[in-house]
């Protein structure tokens, strides 16, 4: 059974207060510009902690990528920022993507105050040049017109990366809708839109950790199902798993999370029970449901009454990890298709309280 990893916090990284964060971006934005490093939210990431510099390794590979190659190779930055930033749990850390796009979003408004700044600093050297029109020292007004050319030019380059960071800021979008996709891809099963094993594993061991009080676990398996490919052909019974994701999708009580376990194995985590008698029920209406479905062979027209499923399930008792709980409603779905198919076994459930 899959153990799932807790998600990293991203902004734990990043404990800095605005203004230390500020000075650290300061650091960071003029080097990405030197080293003509696109602004996006990998980047940023990498440029910050480099500034940090208590990831010297970081700092080294960072270093060594810069002189290796003229362009800063998109590869390299994708394997950094997995190693070092957020330590290869990107695929599963939805809101460890979201953090970096807020991260991001901080960035941008802290770059933007940047120039600000920068602005006033040119309005005051503007200010004092005006008011030094008899100069005291000979080279003050030539050292301060200088100065202002070389403020200015900040600004310029400033400005710039302030519209790249701008249409950066599309790519985020983009970026924000791919990953939303990744994640419904990731999680949902794609034939019956109910969620993936994996998802379940997660969904499940959060529900346990967050108590096992009301908690059940129902199971259910459609019979004779290879018997029906075998009759009917695999597409046909694809359908039949369709019409029972969208039955699961309309039946499911609130709070509840319905998934595709296996072929043609569904569970249903239920909350709000705290004896047998609303898990007990929820089964036998879905149970019912299923009997109910009928289904048009397109190419004779023949309408099939005879799809039925068995179901078992669950109370988590205190002390039940996924494993357990699983197993419990597992044994009590294989009692009910011993007892005859077609039925939701109640029997094993009050046994294995009683146990
Ligand atoms: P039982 O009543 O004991 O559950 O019998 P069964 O035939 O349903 O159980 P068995 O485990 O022997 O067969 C399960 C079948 O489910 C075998 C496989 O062809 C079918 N199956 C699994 N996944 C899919 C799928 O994605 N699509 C289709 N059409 N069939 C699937
Ligand atoms: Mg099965
Ligand atoms: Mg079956």
């Amino acid at each position: 059974m899959n153990t799932p990893r807790k998600l990293p916090n991203i902004l734990d990284l990043y404990p800095e207060e605005t203004r230390d964060a500020a000075a650290l971006l300061k650091k960071a934005v003029p080097l990405m510009m030197r080293h003509n490093i696109p602004p996006n939210p990998v980047h940023y990431a990498l440029w910050y902690t480099y500034s940090k510099g208590l990831e010297p390794e970081l700092n080294r590979r960072l270093d060594k990528a810069v002189a290796d190659f003229d362009s800063f190779p998109v590869e390299t930055a994708a394997k950094l920022f997995r190693e070092f930033i957020i330590h290869g749990e990107l695929a599963e850390a939805r809101a460890g993507q979201q953090q970096v796009i807020e991260l991001v979003d901080d960035i941008e408004s802290n770059v933007s105050c940047s120039i600000t700044g920068s602005s006033n600093y040119q309005i005051s050297l503007e200010h004092g040049l005006a008011a030094l029109q008899e100069p005291v020292i000979d080279d003050l007004p030539g050292v301060l017109t200088e100065l202002q050319e070389s403020t200015q030019l900040m600004q310029e380059q400033q400005t710039k990366f302030l519209y790249r960071l701008n249409s950066a800021q599309e790519e985020i979008k983009i970026l924000r809708s791919q990953l939303e996709r990744a994640h419904v891809a990731a999680t949902l099963d794609n034939l019956t839109q109910v969620f993936n094993r994996n998802a379940f594993s997660r969904l499940l061991e959060q529900a346990l950790q967050a108590g096992h009080e009301g908690l059940a676990l129902v199971m259910l398996d459609i019979d004779h199902f290879k018997q029906f490919n075998d009759q009917y052909g695999h597409p046909l019974g694809d359908r039949v798993l369709q019409h029972v994701g969208q039955l699961l999708r309309e039946s499911l009580p609130p709070r509840a999370i319905a998934a595709r376990y296996g072929g043609e194995e569904f569970c249903i985590i239920l909350r709000d029970c705290p004896d047998t008698t609303n898990a007990h029920a929820f089964a036998e209406q879905l149970r019912l449901k299923i009997q109910a479905l009928r289904i048009k062979v397109r190419r004779t027209d023949e309408v099939l009454n005879s799809i039925t499923a068995s179901f078992g399930f669950a109370l988590a008792a205190p002390d039940d990890d996924l494993e357990s709980l699983l197993t419990r409603a597992d044994d009590a779905l294989y009692k009910a298709k011993r007892e005859g198919r077609n039925q939701v076994n109640p029997i094993l459930v009050q046994a294995a309280l009683q146990a």
